[in-house]
């Protein structure tokens, strides 16, 4: 059975596609939305829901928003071990495949795994990987745009449409450009924000909070700052559904009070608006198009909950966007469906998801200025962003100067004019005979393929010698030995049963719940002495009936707080 998942930046969802619709399955918990989050306890690993808790009693033990560090060599550190990004989304593509087992009663061996259109190679072989250490294998990946336009149909409307899905997580923006006709989806265009999201909106009400309440959000405690974030996110939430907002808050030994209007919201976010702004408008630009050539808008993803999402695609679009499939499920269930036709052997060819270049890749020269004078770390364009791939392009250059025995090539991805801004990819030094003849000049071929392969091949037009250099992108992804080796390092981390998830989310809620508020930690403590008791006493149905007791008590002690 092939499954489909979002692996998301705050939560992830797993499901399959029995031909007719898509059914995503919940995790121990009844819940659909498993957290992107791990804990350390010991040696075990706590995922999702009881992780997060975890945020706010262990924040040094635990991790959040790892797929924002996806293709690259950040390790978090948790309780003294090291964990890199791959390793923590293995951790919670296991949880996920556990829940889906438990629902199918059977075993899950391959999944198709969505990923941010502008996922770069690094990203994209990083989240493989992950699946790899999953004990999974990953059967494609698919674009989170793409994924989203199949949950709305798009692809099985008659004649030809242009569909743009504006995706706001936790921590991306991502724009895609679809184009569909005969069933076939192209990716068109892609232009994301990787640093933009849900949580920058709640970035903007926590500085608010801080400057009207006078608190120094950098001199909190950990434990403080993450039970504050957390509490402002509900906050968040509660602006996007009932408007204005009051927030009571217990820091530091101080009652405080806090509330903001939705119209002041939107004020304080307008920056990120404005941000918004600035892909969709790259995206339609680098398409050609207007915003009268769209046909659909599609809105996905958390954050587009927040009413000022939806007005801004309004007036930036003109049309009313559709956001009708929960914008937290749609991705998931666009990766059952590509999953569910390759289950059924239905050829995929008829979605051809065309990949793009997702950043601009050049080289470095030297610019001459009115006086005659050189200077060095230009950036030259050889293949422009978004161009489909693959391709090959050609740039002519000359050496600097007519003594010079050396032509020293930088290879950089980016898109500022200056190449110290971009990402360097590789180096090419090739010897220049001095007395060599023809016209000088080198020819530079740069040839990009669907795997993300760049080739660079350097011709010296004088004797038509070639120099090439093949960069992979992948520097820091694992390979396969090393995968080995960290996957017995990850099975060796315990996990709980799943029957008993539930009890120990439980406790970290209550432990959370303890660290938040003074005034009721007797009773708290009083709950959680009783409960572990109950548990030891291994009577299922004692267990379930106090268990929820128990979540009744602390939901009245939050509510009342
Ligand atoms: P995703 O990564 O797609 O799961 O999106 C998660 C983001 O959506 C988080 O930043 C949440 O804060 C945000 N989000 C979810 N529900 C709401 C809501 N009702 N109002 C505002 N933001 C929300």
């Amino acid at each position: 059975m092939i499954v489909g998942i979002d692996l998301g930046t705050t939560h992830s969802l797993i499901g399959v596609h029995d031909g007719h619709g898509g059914r995503l399955f919940p995790n121990a918990h009844g819940e659909l939305l498993t957290p992107s989050v791990v804990s350390l306890d010991g040696d075990t690993v706590l995922v999702g829901q009881a992780a997060r808790e975890r945020l706010v009693t262990h924040p040094e033990l635990t991790a959040a928003t790892f797929k924002r560090q996806m293709g690259t060599d950040h390790e978090s550190t948790l309780g003294g071990r090291r964990f890199r990004p791959e390793e923590l989304s293995a951790l919670v593509l296991r949880s996920l495949i556990a829940d889906a087992e438990s629902a199918l009663g059977e075993k899950v061996t391959e999944a198709v795994i969505s990923v941010p259109a502008y996922f770069s190679d690094a990203q994209r072989k990083a989240t493989r990987a992950a699946g790899e250490l999953a004990g999974i294998r990953v059967e494609r990946l698919i674009n989170e745009p793409t994924a989203a336009a199949l949950a709305y149909g798009l692809r099985d409307r008659e004649g030809e449409g242009r569909v743009l899905v504006l995706d706001l997580g936790g921590g991306t923006f991502d724009v895609s450009l679809l184009e569909l006709f005969d069933g076939v989806v192209e990716v068109h265009a892609s232009a994301g924000d990787t640093f933009l999201g849900g949580e920058d909106f709640l970035e903007v009400l926590l500085q608010a909070f801080a400057t009207d309440t006078k608190t120094d959000l950098k001199r909190l405690p950990a434990s403080e700052l993450a039970r504050l974030r957390q509490q402002m996110e509900a906050f968040k939430q509660g602006l996007s559904t009932h408007g204005d907002n009051r927030l009571q808050i217990q820091l530091l030994d101080a009652s405080m009070e806090w509330s903001c209007t939705a119209e002041r919201f939107e004020t304080l976010a307008a920056p990120l608006l404005q941000r918004m702004r600035l892909p969709i408008e790259r995206a339609l630009r680098d398409a050609r198009l207007v915003p009268g050539d769209i046909d659909d808008v599609v809105l996905v993803g958390g954050a587009v909950r927040m009413p000022m999402v939806g007005r801004l695609a309004t007036r930036l679009l003109g049309r009313l966007p559709l956001r009708h499939i929960h914008p937290d499920q749609a991705i998931a269930l666009g990766a059952t469906l590509a999953a569910g036709l390759k289950d059924r052997a239905i050829d995929l060819d008829e979605v051809v998801l065309t990949d793009v270049c997702p950043y601009t890749l050049g080289i470095d020269v030297s610019r001459v200025d009115e006086r005659g004078r050189y200077h060095p770390g230009y950036f030259l364009p050889v293949i422009p962003r978004n161009s489909v791939v693959p391709i090959s392009r050609e740039q002519s250059i000359s050496p600097v100067s007519d003594k010079q025995k050396v032509l020293s090539i930088g290879v950089y991805q980016g898109e500022h004019p200056v190449v110290e801004r971009n990402i360097a990819l590789g180096r090419l030094e090739i010897p220049v005979d001095p007395t060599r003849g023809g016209d000088g000049s080198f020819r530079v071929r740069f040839t990009y393929d669907v795997d993300g392969l760049l080739q660079v091949e350097i011709t010296d037009t004088s004797n038509g010698h070639r120099h090439d250099l093949v960069l992979q992108r992948n520097e820091s992804a694992l390979d396969t030995a090393q995968i080995q080796t960290r996957l017995a390092a990850l099975q060796a981390l315990k996990v709980h049963p799943r029957e008993h998830l539930p009890n120990v989310a439980l406790m970290a809620r209550a432990e959370r719940v303890y660290a938040e508020y003074m005034d009721n930690r007797d009773h708290v403590q009083a709950w959680l002495a009783q409960f572990r008791s109950t548990l030891e006493s291994q009577d299922t149905a004692r267990i379930s009936e106090q268990r929820d007791a128990f979540t009744a008590a602390l939901d009245a002690l939050e509510a009342e707080s």
